[in-house]
């Protein structure tokens, strides 16, 4: 292979729990990559880590472009279960955008090292992507016989402030103590790693979101964690769902992307396809209200939840649907709020995409037929009967 024709995995240099990834790729590539050098830092020491899956977080971070622009990527050794199972991931990517063209009948990774990986002898060990918002919790909750370890991941390590990120890491090991689960915390800058608008554009008759939430988002998530995997010993590794089968669009996490994801002894898997949003509430509400303290369910800002966006207002709705008070879940609801919700819809400030139409269809259809029993807020009995019999299509871009 002509090097200079493909993604070449030149350097992997590993210190503690860091590691860097130096990397070059053809000249025609130049407008997509912002930069050729991939860091990510673990919370846990990986520098025993084989080199077959080392080179899985940067294989996942690059070949969703590189298949687009059917290029090659070329790293010094893979992990044999990755290897297999990456084509399956190119096919679903390629049957769920048909328009964008994945269509070269080769997954386009190359190695001239292929190897197999086993954990040591142990327990059954699981962990989860976690955020603390209401997918990752309500995945906790279903699994949580199993005290899955919380990996928190910020891919947007050097842009984004590191108070920002302490903020996020306090408030999830609050939750992880309180529950009694390990945390782990990845800081990457994988994000940017990509010129998104110029994909964007590439790709703009193919897909609906960004390059990232389209193409990139499980795959670039989950093959991030593949060292920590290994080092922990995380048998299954535990992606929450976005949708539903239900949402009958592509996006980047889908159980066709994510179930493929493997390494070593590892299977990841895409959890709740099959939950609404409004039953991630009643698995969520259930177990919270037996609890005495209350959930921070993050929603917008690292600060907290502003209570005036369109997705703070999706949950707060979501909670009062269950006849709960939005106040004990991270939301201030004062008075007056649900009439200024109804008229930032009525006055078009909101508009629903098709995301926001699909959760609210959701909620929608979830109010029950009595709403005298429960605890609402002032105004939220009054809003959910207008919300029943709206017609969110006017609210709809
Ligand atoms: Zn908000």
């Amino acid at each position: 292979m002509n090097k200079n024709q493909c993604i070449e995995l030149e350097q992997i240099s590993v210190s503690g729990d860091s590691v860097v990834y130096d990397f070059s790729y053809p000249e025609e590539l130049s407008n997509i990559f912002n930069y050729s050098k991939i860091e990510i830092e673990y919370s846990t020491d990986i520098s025993d880590i084989d080199e077959s899956l080392l080179s899985i977080p940067f294989i996942g971070n690059v070949v969703p472009m590189a298949w687009g622009y059917n290029i090659e990527v070329n790293v010094p050794s893979i992990d044999r279960r990755f290897a297999n199972d990456i084509t399956a991931v190119k096919d679903a990517l390629d049957s769920l955008y048909s328009k964008a063209c994945f269509d070269s009948n080769q997954n386009l990774i190359h190695s001239d090292s292929v190897v197999d990986n086993h954990m040591p002898e142990g327990e059954f060990k699981s962990a989860q992507l976690f955020t603390g918002g209401l997918d990752s919790v309500s995945t906790y909750l279903r699994h949580r016989h199993e005290s899955p370890a919380l990996i928190t991941i910020d891919a947007s390590k050097g842009q984004r402030n590191d108070s920002e990120f302490a903020k996020t890491q306090s408030r999830i090991r609050e939750f992880g103590e309180e529950e009694g689960l390990k945390c782990e915390f990845i800081r990457t800058n994988t994000y940017y790693l990509l010129n998104h608008s110029e994909l964007e554009n590439a790709y703009e008759d193919a897909a609906y979101y960004t390059w990232w939430e389209n193409f990139q988002l499980g795959l670039s998530y989950l093959s991030t964690c593949a060292p920590l995997a290994m080092s922990e010993g995380y048998n299954i590794i535990r992606i929450a769902s976005t949708f539903t089968e239900e949402y009958n669009h592509p996006y980047g996490s889908h159980p066709a992307i994510d179930n493929n994801i493997c390494f070593g002894e590892t299977q990841c898997l895409h959890d709740s396809f099959d939950l609404s949003r409004q039953q991630k509430w009643r698995i969520t509400t259930d177990y919270f209200e037996h609890k005495d303290k209350t959930l921070f369910v993050q929603s917008c800002t690292e600060e907290g939840n502003c209570c005036n966006c369109l997705q703070c207002a999706r949950n707060i709705v979501g909670i009062s649907v269950e006849g709960l008070d939005p106040d004990d879940y991270g939301y201030e609801v004062s008075g007056g709020w649900f009439d200024d919700c109804k008229l930032k819809f009525k006055s078009n400030e909101w508009r629903l995409n098709r995301i926001e139409h699909f959760f609210w269809k959701d909620i929608q259809n979830s109010i029950p037929e009595n709403l005298d029993k429960g605890n609402y807020k002032s105004g939220a009995v009054d809003f959910l009967e207008w919300l029943r019999a709206a017609d969110l299509n006017q609210y709809t871009e």
